[in-house]
């Protein structure tokens, strides 16, 4: 059985997640790592130097006639000196950590996207919590470069500042060091706590969120146009995408209010305990205890320390929050394969495939879909797949390619169980037309050599297999023959618009890409005519029985006549096989295909005698 992709209850982040984080800088940009920790000290060193001779030189200056005109000329130099070091050090800085964040962030959205391009399967794709997860974790991969470099090059800075001043601190007033851990205290609670609601309020949002894109892209997308105007949908996806956005936006407003009631608070603190350690040492100075040197390096090193520890503390309290969402990022990163897959290479079939078994529910809790099927397809022969919407057809197709893992049974590949197999391998000798296939935006020739990556740009294999879907000469009349761009959306490289294609084209450019795998072993065709005339249906028919000459294919269509000559036709009917045999064979023992097929009959010769 496949693991369930979600229900693991969301972890708060765990020391793992956190050292992950922050090693994330050292992996991605080594050296650019060590030198912004480096250049962090040193700026950290610089607020309480300049502090220090501060102090020295108002020293001098105090005494007034006495004092050393050299001494304090060097001193103002050297102050100077220090803030332009600090400036300049905060430029580099700040390049460097543009720098380390850019290599993190490339990094973490590679690995991001090579985990979701790497499951094998479907069923995380059309799981909601997935998809919850995957915005979640693209906001943590987005969020962590940034919040990790901050709170590393942050902390060493603020610590190292701390340090610098705390000396001054002391030997100034000691009682105001406790103050200042103490306000440390209410600071990084309340960030804590502003932390945690803004990632919970952004994890309750998520689902919110993904309908407004959903709302949005319904109109805003040339596909769905149509319909948007034809059923006047247009108002009502509109409400639903602003009232998605209301609810979002009301709930992040909510948050900002918390955090400005705490910001101001937490600066009324900072205020309260500046004054109290003022009026401490204004009287120091009164009193003729302290000088007035003394006093100006305590009032800059009290506030050194109050913006040190202060965004000491905002930081630790953002990089929980940077670390929940990032705890999502390495739970997509770290979600197991949703199919098992083998590393035998897969041979060419020579015996054929077999489904043993073999059944197989989209969810645990729903309804059966395939309920024990058991079929055998041999090599070299074309076998026909009948049964009404809705049988399991199109499922059998997608066990067929591995997409998803049956529940119980077995399918063999020439004997061999396909769990057994390399996935990439097993599909590499596959070629297939789904009922739903894609139309991308790309050049024509793209758009059926991508049927086979290692053929892209291999322009005769392309008309070959366009040939046989019968849609070559379409294309090589078009504007700029098969370079054309096939897409409402996009211009071309000339600034020219791209060109649209009917149904039915876009139905033989989909069957001439699953023609492009010349040597596939298994070609699967899930109605890939429905949207043709039956004249053109009867001549790519014709076409691919010629080419299936001694190969195996798989053949679904409503139209049964085009099934007439499949070597085997199987009629899937309540989630089992319930009758096979050739067309001769079924029509004799007059069942369900029987049935189906004169009914058939009847309509094509009722259309017969309407069109003489
Ligand atoms: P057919 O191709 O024979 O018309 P399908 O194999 O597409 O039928 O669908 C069989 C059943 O499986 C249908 O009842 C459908 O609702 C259900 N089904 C198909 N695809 C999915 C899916 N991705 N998730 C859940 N249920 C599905
Ligand atoms: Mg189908």
């Amino acid at each position: 059985m496949t693991p369930a992709p979600t229900g693991e209850p969301r972890r708060a982040p765990d020391r793992r997640t956190a050292l992950t984080a922050l090693g994330l800088g050292w992996r991605s940009a080594p050296l650019g790592t060590a030198g912004l920790l480096a250049l962090t000290v040193v700026l950290g060193l610089l607020p309480a130097a300049a502090a220090w001779t501060g102090k020295l030189l108002f020293d001098e200056i105090a005494r007034g006639r006495q004092a050393d005109a050299g001494r304090a000329t060097w001193l103002a130099l050297a102050a100077a000196l220090l803030t332009f070091a600090g400036v300049a050090g905060d430029l580099v800085s700040g390049q460097t950590v543009k720098y380390v964040q850019r290599a993190v962030s490339l990094r973490v959205q590679d690995t991001l996207y090579r985990h979701v391009n790497g499951f094998p399967g479907l069923r995380y794709f059309e799981d909601p919590v997935f998809q919850d997860r995957l915005r979640l974790a693209e906001q943590g991969a987005l969020a962590a470069p940034q919040g990790m470099t901050d709170l590393l090059t942050g902390t060493l800075r603020s610590t190292v500042a701390v340090t610098g001043f705390l000396g001054a601190v002391l030997v100034v007033w000691p009682p105001i060091v406790p103050l200042l851990a103490l306000a440390a205290v209410p600071a990084y609670l309340g960030q804590r706590a502003l932390g945690r609601r803004h990632v919970l309020v952004t994890e309750q949002n998520i689902a919110t969120v993904r309908k407004r894109y959903f709302y949005q892209q319904l109109l805003t997308d040339a596909g769905t146009a149509k319909e948007v105007r034809l059923y006047g949908l247009g108002s009502l996806f509109h409400g639903r995408m602003l009232s998605a956005l209301r609810t979002t936006s009301g709930a992040d407003l909510a948050v900002e209010r918390r955090g400005s009631v705490l910001q101001g608070a937490l600066a009324l603190l900072t205020a309260a305990i500046s004054v109290i350690g003022a009026v401490a040492v204004v009287r120091g100075v009164v009193d003729g205890r302290l000088s007035v040197g003394d006093a100006a390096l305590f009032t800059a090193a009290v506030a050194g320390v109050q913006t040190a520890v202060s965004g000491t503390v905002a930081q630790l309290a953002r990089a929980g929050q940077t670390l929940r969402l990032f705890r999502h990022y390495l739970d997509v990163v770290e979600a197991p394969s949703d199919i098992t897959g083998g590393h035998s290479p897969v041979a060419p079939l020579r015996e054929g495939i077999e489904l043993r078994d073999v059944w197989f529910r989209y969810d645990p809790a729903g309804p059966w879909i395939l309920r024990g099927v058991d079929l055998f397809i041999p090599h070299g022969s074309a076998v026909g797949l009948v049964g009404l919407n809705g049988a399991g057809k199109s499922t059998l197709v997608k066990l067929l390619c591995r997409f998803y893992e049956p529940e119980q049974g077995r399918i063999l590949w020439d004997g061999v169980d396909v769990r057994e197999l390399s996935i990439d391998d097993l599909r590499r000798r596959i070629g297939a037309t789904f009922q739903d296939y894609c139309r991308y935006d790309v050049s024509a020739a793209e758009n059926i050599g991508i049927g086979d990556m290692t053929r892209l740009d291999d322009l005769p294999a392309v008309r070959r297999a366009a040939q046989e879907a019968g849609i070559d000469e379409t294309l090589s009349g078009l504007r700029h023959g098969y370079k054309t761009l096939l897409s409402r959306i996009f211009l071309d490289s000339d600034r020219e618009r791209g060109l649209a294609l009917s149904g039915g084209q876009w139905q033989r450019v989909a069957l001439a890409r699953s023609l492009m795998r010349q040597d596939a072993d298994l070609l699967i065709l899930d109605e890939p005519s429905s949207g043709l005339d039956a004249a053109a249906e009867h001549q790519i028919h014709r076409a691919l029985a010629a080419r299936r000459a001694g190969r195996t294919s798989l053949l679904i269509s409503h139209r049964l006549n085009t099934l007439r000559d499949a070597d085997l036709v199987v009629v899937l009917a309540d989630g089992g096989i319930s009758e096979r045999g050739s067309h001769d064979e079924l029509m004799a023992a007059d069942g369900q295909y029987a049935q189906l097929f004169r009914l058939q009959a009847e309509g094509y010769q009722d259309q017969q005698v309407g069109a003489s």
